[in-house]
């Protein structure tokens, strides 16, 4: 099992951004995925936020795409544009020393500035499905050369109804090409789409063991409802995160706990998906600079967050399952710090 990138065929300008970034060891799924991309396979992987999934397809098409080539090779979607963006940023940063040019396309945006940087040279294009086939409809976006396709969280993408889309975004890509196809979980439709649409794809799992860090202290409070406040409070005050993500299971009890936790004095922001996209972006810029230190979400609106200083996580609300649990307090502790999970 390789214990360092250096170990890979990958090129010095990749390699130096690795450094950078302090990717030292390669993680479980990177180790499975990364040799299996570069050798040209089609691939199935189970794994989820957390695991270094992004890196570990961004770092093998860092790799091929031909930084000469005018038109795009590569094509990721993601399901929302909170997610896009941070695969935009993470294969950029991988890319940086070999001038990799990633857009990134979603909706709810200006159509005409997506169009002016796909005017420019553009090696790896990242976006939602409902905006990527709206370029490819209008033919803003030049498919011809599209030798990659990566579908990222495909799960959530059909749970949002994009099915269609991307079955017909699939037509698109000429032949022949290599899909990479990521998912937390394997349901029919999944199978169904990388049964007609891959090619002897070889199947990555990662077991749930490495999934959940291990450097993550986890707590579990006996609360009355009307007592969790409180308990918030004081876990707040005692252990003085320097961010902190607090999860609620409805967008009514996210807007409630916000006025609470600001009542109280506490530098606190809502994030669920009936605001608008610009109040959203608002929301997230505050909380990546640490302008606000508590951010309170729902599940999906919290989805795809990647903030490397989230000391704890809340589970304000028990998650209505275990993939949500491991989803959230994966938040926390991540690029190898310690972190806190505390459920009431
Ligand atoms: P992801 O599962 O893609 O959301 O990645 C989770 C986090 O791990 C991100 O913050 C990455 O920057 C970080 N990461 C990915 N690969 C590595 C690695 N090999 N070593 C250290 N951190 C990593």
């Amino acid at each position: 099992m390789p214990s360092s990138f250096t170990e890979y065929p990958l090129s010095e300008e990749i390699l130096s951004a690795l450094e950078q970034l302090q990717y030292r060891t390669p993680t479980p799924v990177q180790v499975k995925v990364i040799p299996e991309i570069l050798k040209g396979k089609d691939v199935l992987a189970k794994s989820q936020t957390g695991s270094g999934k992004t890196a570990s397809f961004g770092i093998p098409l860092c790799e091929l795409v031909e930084w000469d080539e005018n038109r795009p090779q590569a094509l990721v979607l993601a399901p929302t544009r909170e997610l896009a963006i941070q695969v935009k940023e993470d294969i950029f940063h991988i890319g940086r020393y070999k001038r990799i040019n990633v857009p990134v396309l979603f909706g709810r945006s200006p159509f005409y500035k997506q169009v002016q940087a796909l005017k420019q040279k553009t090696h790896i294009v990242v976006g939602t499905p409902g905006r990527v086939l709206d370029h490819m409809e209008r033919k803003t976006l030049d498919t011809s050369a599209i030798r990659y396709l990566v579908i990222d969280e495909a799960d959530e993408m059909l749970n949002m109804g994009f099915r269609e889309d991307i079955e017909t975004i699939l037509e698109y890509i000429p032949e022949p090409h290599q899909t990479i196809l990521f998912s937390a979980t394997m349901p029919k439709p999944i199978l169904e789409i990388t049964k007609k649409y891959q090619k002897d794809a070889v199947t990555i799992k990662v077991v749930k063991k490495e999934l959940t860090v291990p450097s993550i202290d986890q707590f579990y409070y006996d609360v009355k409802r009307k007592e969790k406040i409180d308990v918030l409070s004081r876990l707040l005050d005692y252990y003085d995160p320097k961010l902190s993500l607090v999860f609620c299971n409805t967008k009514r009890k996210v807007d409630e706990l916000t006025n609470e936790l600001q009542g109280r004095g506490y530098f606190a922001e809502g994030l669920h998906g009936d605001m608008k996209q610009s109040q959203r972006d608002r929301v997230m810029n505050n909380f990546r600079k640490g302008k606000t230190d508590i951010l309170v979400a729902t599940d999906v609106a919290a989805r795809g967050i990647d903030v490397d200083d989230v000391e704890a996580v809340f589970n304000y609300d028990i998650p209505q399952d275990d993939e949500y649990y491991v989803h959230r307090i994966g938040r926390t502790g991540r690029a190898g710090r310690t972190g806190r999970a505390f459920t009431f």
